[in-house]
């Protein structure tokens, strides 16, 4: 028998105090200048941002729940326009149309657990404006299925690309194959900072502007105001925060590929789990592994032991997939999805685990099967 450990799920604490010194240079940095906001932090950080993912630009946030309901208002969304998304994901993408005037269409997942190509073609009406694809866990969807459907059937794309910031499909990035996307900077996110913030991409300048206008009072890049907005800008402190830790960020998806390896090579094994693809099982994907979620037989049993044992796991979501939560008039029925919630359950993925974490952890649930 190993020893017991205590393996947390995600240790928010340590997004301070692992780097708590070099945080507070930053900080001090930003705060003795007294730029706070719209500052140099937040034009360095929108470069840094748009050159990363390859796009022609970027708009720092608040949050990428508001980068959502911004970049829908710059499309502009009339009353009855549907906009097909997956159930599988987290409701802010529902919401985010919702409250943008139109009418979020959750349709079924395909094998990969992500939105389902077939599934989109099914649900298309003469309402259907766009596909709002879920690039989730760190892995970008198969894009050019979903891109052949939006061009056949004049649709637009728009992504939610909150968890997937450097994932690729067909070495393009997460966030760059539609008019808009949405990258989160909340602390648990790959790239996660000391509070909310968030990101817009796009690649289309005239969209850039609005977006740009409706975060901030209206205002364009010079200061004039050209339409209405609202309040949405990052603090230049997070941008301050997310500029140095893009420093390292590479290496972070490395780590991240790494855990993701050893998940797999130890638990491959295991006939009541269905893991995520493996980082190299298909070179088409370049995932980031913003989380490592699988399928298992007895999953709350299976979640109650590795409890005891001091592992930290998490039912994403609360266990549902959009369409079902009925309370917000969701009427469907989506099997697949429904089987996932089922049995879905992910386990730790993050630069604070160590190899005889992940060694103990697939202990533990190899341990749990026998
Ligand atoms: C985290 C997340 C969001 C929301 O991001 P916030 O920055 O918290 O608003 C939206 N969609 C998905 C898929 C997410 O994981």
């Amino acid at each position: 028998m190993t020893a017991m450990r205590n393996v947390p799920f995600f240790e928010y604490p340590r997004l301070w105090s692992d780097d708590k010194e070099n945080l507070l240079k930053i900080i001090d940095e930003v705060s003795s200048t007294g730029g706070f906001i719209l500052q140099q932090a937040v034009l360095d950080f929108e470069k840094k941002l748009a050159d990363y993912t390859t796009s022609k630009y970027s708009v720092g946030v608040g949050n990428a729940t508001d980068a959502m309901e911004i970049y829908l208002e710059a499309i502009g969304i009339n009353p009855n326009d549907e906009i097909i998304i997956s159930s599988h994901t987290m409701l802010a993408t529902a919401s985010a149309i919702k409250v943008s005037g139109g009418i979020p269409v959750p349709v079924d997942i395909g094998d990969d657990n992500l939105i389902c190509p077939e599934a989109i073609e099914d649900a298309i009406s003469e309402n259907t404006v766009g596909i709002m694809p879920t690039q989730l866990n760190g892995r970008t969807c198969n894009m050019d299925k979903i891109n052949e459907i939006a061009l056949k059937n004049n649709l637009f794309i728009i992504e939610d690309a909150a968890q997937a910031l450097g994932s690729k499909f067909k070495d393009r990035h997460a966030g760059t194959f539609g008019l808009a996307s949405c990258i989160s900077f909340f602390p648990a996110k790959v790239l996660g900072c000391l509070g909310d913030a968030g990101g817009v991409l796009t690649q289309d300048e005239e969209l850039f502007h609005k977006i740009y206008q409706i975060h901030d009072h209206g205002r364009d890049v010079d200061g004039e105001v050209k339409r209405w907005g609202r309040n949405s800008r990052i603090d230049n402190i997070q941008a301050a925060i997310l500029l140095d830790k893009f420093k390292t960020y590479d290496k972070v998806i490395l780590r991240r590929r790494e855990i993701a390896q050893m998940y797999q090579d130890q638990l491959q094994s295991v006939e009541q789990i269905k893991l995520p693809p493996a980082p190299n099982s298909n070179p088409d994907h370049f995932d980031v592994f913003q989380n490592y979620e699988f399928e298992a037989e007895n999953r709350n049993d299976l979640k109650e032991f590795l409890s005891q044992n001091g592992i930290g796991t998490l039912v994403q979501w609360g266990g549902k997939g959009v369409h079902q939560f009925k309370n917000l008039g969701f009427n469907q029925h989506l099997p697949k999805t429904e089987e996932f919630f089922k049995k879905c359950i992910m386990i730790p993925m993050n630069v604070f685990i160590s190899n005889s974490d992940v060694e103990y952890i697939c202990d533990k649930i190899i341990q749990f099967y026998n």
